[in-house]
């Protein structure tokens, strides 16, 4: 692993500024947001059909955008994310918005139980 590196995924937090580029209608300073850091490689048969929580090539050394760290940034203070990755919540507790991020890449595999 590259150093310095600044772990933790399961990120939200509150927008406390806005660029330039960004759509004033759709994200407002004050708002909620999950973030869905994500380091797949956006390119192999699995994130191309949709499914980057089984990227082939899944890796923490490679960079976000708008984090100054390798790693997916959660145990920063602040982080730069951009919009395709922020997704609102208002209706439910920061606790469970954390949850975002994990079930949203989780694999369901159905296991037929045999008994002996
Ligand atoms: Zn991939």
């Amino acid at each position: 692993m590259d150093f310095p590196f600044v772990g933790g995924h399961e990120i939200i937090g509150t927008i406390v500024a806005l660029g330039d580029k960004i759509d004033k209608r759709i994200w407002k300073i004050g708002d909620k947001v999950a973030i869905g850091a994500n380091l797949s490689c956006k390119s192999c048969y699995q994130c191309k059909s949709g499914n980057e929580q089984n990227c082939e090539y899944f890796n923490h050394t490679q960079d976000i955008d708008g984090i100054l760290y390798k790693g997916m940034g959660g145990f920063e203070s602040h982080i730069v994310a951009h919009p395709n990755i922020m997704f609102k919540y208002n209706q439910i507790t920061p606790e469970e918005a954390t949850l975002t991020e994990p079930l949203s890449c989780v694999t369901i595999v159905w296991i037929r139980q045999v008994s002996n």
